[in-house]
């Protein structure tokens, strides 16, 4: 793989950019690997990553159905924090956080993480009383939060308009080195490192058969043929329920659309990340000057990856109290993805009742920030059968009545 650097940049622009080669191969499939993953989204190719990685194993299909990061991947709003209430969820976002702050140099590929800072605004008593109490608990997790007064949040956000007419805001919880990263280059970084590693990404295939043997996984039956394997990890996120389906478990989950949209590029005028959590939205500023929307789910269950026009109504709407500029704001487009809510909102990490057959999902509308923590783990528990960090967050959680309830955490989980 060739070293992206400034020279090389410089070298290239002398020759007209005629020496690029490709950042990661297309092969065809072979016809057996050690591990399979489907889906290639951040959580699969990091999966597949950290197991090259951290444990040597390269023999590694990434099989996707469409073009890699083309799922909830690269349609988010790019939230990365680690401020959760419980300590599993803590220490897996945290972790990925961490992770973040080096991924750039890591895979030699510019991720452009921004750790500009994210706050949840109060705009409720019980939201104040919640976002203490979330920053008393990162304080014990080791995760740099503090509760912020109004008149620091004006100065670190000066558009905000503090005394809204239903929700005057009245403090926020605040993450300083949360931020953003770019979504794309996530799954493109990790796929190049996975492609050098000798790994196969095959795109354009879709997965459409489990098969077993004496309650353990053998292969899959794929539209590009099928193939064998050893250990099979399921990452498709909204079609996590389809997949299990064909290896004969269900999962408790449910697919429901969520959806994003951009304004009009505008002059830098907020360096920070603001989420709303009661009026529901939240805004950031892309690189591009647009401003990055977003609200809630769909309130019905559906595998459409499409905006609809009430949407845009009603989460402009909920900002335009907060952000009066929002209204004379132009929006660009907007678009959705299928994501994977579970009861407690939080996801599974976990090996299932197919032997040699783990599953990632559940990610809800949160999983970005999670990327590299999570494949970290998920490739631990495939190469080892076990995950500190991965542990709470199996399936049977929701048979022993273990949950690790985030709902009541952040009414709103990007
Ligand atoms: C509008 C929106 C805003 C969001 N905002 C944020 C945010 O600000 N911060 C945050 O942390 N998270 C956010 N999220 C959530 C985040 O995007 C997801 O949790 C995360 O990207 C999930 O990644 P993934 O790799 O699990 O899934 P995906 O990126 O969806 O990848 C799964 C892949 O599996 C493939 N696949 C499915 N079925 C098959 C099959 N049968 N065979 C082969 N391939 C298959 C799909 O094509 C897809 O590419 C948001 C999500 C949306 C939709």
């Amino acid at each position: 793989m060739r070293h992206y650097s400034a020279f090389a940049v410089a070298r290239e622009g002398l020759r007209y950019h005629s020496g690029w080669e490709r950042a990661w191969r297309s092969p065809e499939p072979k016809s057996r690997y050690d591990v399979v993953i489907v889906g290639a989204g951040g959580h699969g190719l990091a999966t597949a990553y950290y197991l090259g990685k951290n444990y040597g194993i390269t023999n590694v299909a990434v099989i996707e159905k469409g073009w890699l990061g083309g799922g909830n991947t690269g349609r988010n709003t790019t939230i990365i924090r680690s401020n959760y209430l419980q300590d599993p969820s803590a220490a897996i976002y945290e972790k990925a956080r961490g992770l973040y702050e080096d991924l750039s140099q890591e895979l030699n590929y510019n991720v452009m993480f921004s750790p500009r800072g994210v706050m949840m605004l109060a705009q409720t008593q019980h939201e104040i009383r919640g976002y203490q109490r979330t920053a008393h608990a990162n304080n014990l997790q080791g995760v740099a939060t503090e509760f912020i007064n109004p008149q620091r949040v004006k100065d670190l956000v000066p558009i905000i308009n503090l005394d809204g007419p239903r929700y005057p805001v009245l403090g926020a919880l605040w993450q300083p080195r949360g931020g953003t990263a770019r979504h794309d280059a996530v799954a493109w970084g990790y796929a190049r490192a996975c492609s050098n590693m000798g790994m196969d990404i095959i795109q354009q295939c879709e997965v459409n058969g489990v098969r077993t043997h004496e309650g353990r996984v053998v292969g899959v039956d794929t539209t590009k043929g099928p193939i064998d394997c050893e250990k099979i990890g399921m990452v498709v996120a909204g079609n996590a329920s389809v997949l299990s389906e064909m290896a004969g478990f269900r999962l408790p989950m449910e697919s429901v659309a969520l959806q994003a949209l951009v304004s009009e590029p505008i002059k830098p005028c907020m360096d920070v990340v603001v989420m709303a959590n009661t009026v529901h939205g939240y805004m950031s500023q892309s690189d591009k000057g647009e401003m990055v929307i977003g609200g809630g789910t769909d309130a019905f269950n559906n595998y459409t990856q499409r905006g609809s026009f009430h949407h845009i109504e009603e989460t402009v709407r909920a900002l335009v109290e907060t952000f009066p500029m929002v209204s004379r704001l132009k929006m660009l487009r907007q678009w959705g993805g299928i994501v994977d809510v579970t009861g407690d909102r939080s996801p599974i990490i976990s090996s299932t009742p197919v032997q040699n057959c783990f599953v990632n999902c559940g990610w809800g509308t949160g999983g970005f920030k999670s990327i590299p923590g999570s494949g970290w783990a998920m490739a631990q528990l495939m190469a080892t059968g076990h995950s500190s960090l991965a542990e709470e967050f199996s399936v049977n959680r929701f048979k022993e009545g273990k949950f690790i309830d985030e709902s009541v955490a952040a009414g709103v989980a990007h």
